[in-house]
This record gives C-alpha cells, structure tokens and sequence, in this order.
C-alpha cells in the first residue's frame, strides 16, 4: 500500500482555505459581514477586475486593536466566540476565525486601521497567516480597511475557471443589493475600479420600502406588498417574519428571493420553491416573483455552523416554518388579487 504521510500545514491551510473563499464574492461576503460585526455605519467596496486583482472594502467600524495585528489573520482566531456553547446564541456573523486566514492563504492582504481615541492608525500586510512586517503607523480615518489583492494568485485552475466565466462583479453587486436593503440603518456603496459613480449606493433610512426602491428601483418597489406573520407554539414553531413581495403587476425573468434569518443572509432553496409554487398557481402571469423575507427564531433553534461559508442554516421544524410561509404569502396574493379584480369591475 501507498505510504501515508502528515500533509503540510500549508497545503492543509491552502486547501481549506480554498473551500471558505470560493470565488471573489465570498471573500467581500465575509468583509462585509466583520465591518457589520464592528458595529460599522458605513461600508464602501471597491472591486477590480472581477475581484481578482483587488477587493477593497472600508468601514467605519470600532477598529482592531494593535496587539492583535499579529494573530489577526492565523486560522481561528476570533473576538466572537470563546466556548463552543457559545454558538447557541450567537449573534454576530463570525465566529469560525477563519476568514482573514483563508484570504491570505490564497491572496495578498493589508489592513489599515484605528481605534476609537487613537491619533494614528496602523496598515500591515499578511501571507499564508502571519504578518509580512511590523505594523507601520499612518494616517487613517475610522474603522478599517481591508485590501486583497491577486486573490487565487497561486490556485492556478480557479483562477483560469473564474477568467473564464463571466466575472464575479455582477454577483457582488447583488450580494451588496442585498445587505443594503435588510441593514437599512447602514449605508452601502460598491464601485468598479475606474468607474465614476457606484453601482449600489444605499443612504441610511428608516423605511425599508425607501431602501427597496434606491437599491431595486421604483418599477419593484411599486409593486411590493408588505407581509407579517408570527407564530409562538412551542410544538410547532416559533418565529416572526416580515417582509414585501410582488404582486401582480410585476412581472421578472426570474425571481428574487432575499433571505435573511436571524439577520443572516442565508439561501434556503425549500422556501423558494415553496413560495415559487405559490405564485405559479396565485398569480401564474407574475409568476417570478421579489420576495425579501426575514425571519427571525430562537437562537437555539437555528444551526448556524453547517456551511463553511454560512451560506445555509439549518432550522428545527423547518418543513412547518416552510409550510406557514406558504399560506401566508398564498392568502396575501389571494387577497390582493380578490381587490384588484373587485376594483377593476
Ligand atoms: P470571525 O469573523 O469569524 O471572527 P475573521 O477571520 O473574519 O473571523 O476575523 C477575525 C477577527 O478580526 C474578528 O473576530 C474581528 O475581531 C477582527 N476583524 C475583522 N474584520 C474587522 C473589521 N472590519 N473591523 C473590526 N474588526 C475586524
Ligand atoms: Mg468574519
């Protein structure tokens, strides 16, 4: 038999790191989500070429402390969790440590950033998890700023997959699309390098319908209607979800399911095609609809930790949260196509 041997740590960091940050968009993913977990009310990306030669994203948040600097990119360090209990009830988006490592184990990152009372703030480069230098003093506005540049520079076949499909710019525009409409008490913007005028730019509001039309535009937004529900037996389920989707008049190539549960944003493939049947069979014309849902559960009723990427969660009664979906989405459609056909006679 063939011998078997320990692989070297830096093949283990470069392969799993491979798995966290997939493609350029998940690594603005997890930026996003640390400058969110730092309290941050602004947050600006910038992308180049896809995200491949640069991924820039600057925040306003509480900063990282300088005696961090050196462990701040080693796989599983992290100010978010301590116990693994403590995933039960975790609120903030990280908690894995992992996402800073894995960017440098697969691209060249440098963070500048200051803390509250601070004159100066601090940039340092990282690569394959530790710092290149010592971190050097500079001139820095509040919060920070992450850059990743070459990402995939040493993933010879990712980097020729990516090259050649169509870029990932598109995707990181939707994912910030998404952001800006469900945190609203934050305001978003994502610019292509070069180009004059952002793509998302999203300004602080207290109406969701407000963030909706800057984000999607008044052709969704006008066509929204607004939904709630909420259920509170312990043996069935127990959640609160609000929320807008289509109705008749808007007509899509294809649907827009925005999900967040938990405030996290998450895909949930059951939901959409139980909500997609829905309006096949309510609204068969409009039958791609926009749905921005959140749900929100009982921590310890939601698996946080089933993705590397947290792209999914796992809920308890999911098959009967799924169900109470659909018949609130199917009675609301109902009921506005009732007046709508009412007000048309
Ligand atoms: P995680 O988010 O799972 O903790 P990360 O690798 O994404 O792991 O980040 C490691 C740590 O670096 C975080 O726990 C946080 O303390 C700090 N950090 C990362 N990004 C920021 C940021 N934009 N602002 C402040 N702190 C940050
Ligand atoms: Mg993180």
């Amino acid at each position: 038999p063939p011998r078997i041997h320990r692989l070297d740590e830096s093949v283990v960091n470069r392969i799993a790191a491979g798995e966290v940050i997939q493609r350029p968009v998940s690594a603005v993913k997890e930026l996003v989500e640390n400058s969110l977990d730092a309290s941050s009310t602004s947050i600006s990306v910038l992308v180049k070429d896809g995200g491949l030669k640069l991924i820039q994203v600057s925040d306003d948040g509480h900063g990282i402390r300088y005696e961090d600097l050196p462990i701040l990119c080693e796989r599983h360090t992290t100010s978010k969790l301590s116990k693994y209990e403590d995933l039960q009830s975790i609120k903030s988006m990280g908690f894995r440590g992992e996402a800073l490592a894995s960017m440098t184990y697969v691209g060249h990152v440098t963070v500048t950033t200051i803390t509250r009372g601070q004159l100066h703030g601090y940039r340092v480069s990282y690569r394959d998890g530790v710092m290149e230098n010592e971190p050097k003093a500079c001139a820095a506005v509040k919060g920070t700023q992450i850059v990743i540049e070459n990402l995939f520079y040493n993933m010879i076949a990712r980097r020729k997959t990516l090259q050649n499909s169509a870029d990932d710019y598109t995707k990181i525009v939707d994912l910030l699309s998404r952001f800006a409409i469900h945190h609203i008490d934050v305001s978003f913007s994502c610019r292509k390098h070069g180009a004059a005028r952002a793509d998302v730019h999203s300004v602080a509001t207290p109406s969701r319908l407000n963030a909706i039309r800057s984000v999607y535009g008044l052709l969704v937004a006008q066509n929204l209607i607004k939904i709630e529900a909420s259920d509170n037996d312990p043996s069935s389920s127990v959640f609160e979800m609000d929320g807008f989707i289509s109705n008749s008049n808007y007509v899509a190539k294809k649907t827009t399911m925005v999900l967040f549960i938990n405030d996290r944003l998450v895909e949930c493939t059951a939901l959409k095609r139980a909500l997609e049947v829905v309006y096949v069979a309510t609204l068969p014309k409009a039958s791609k609809p926009f749905i921005y849902m959140s749900i929100t559960l009982p921590p310890e009723h939601v698996d946080v930790n089933v993705h590397p990427t947290k792209r999914e969660v796992s809920l308890l009664n999911q098959e009967v949260i799924v169900e109470k979906m659909q018949s609130v989405v199917e009675s609301v459609l109902r009921n506005s196509n009732e007046s709508r056909t009412f007000q048309e006679q």
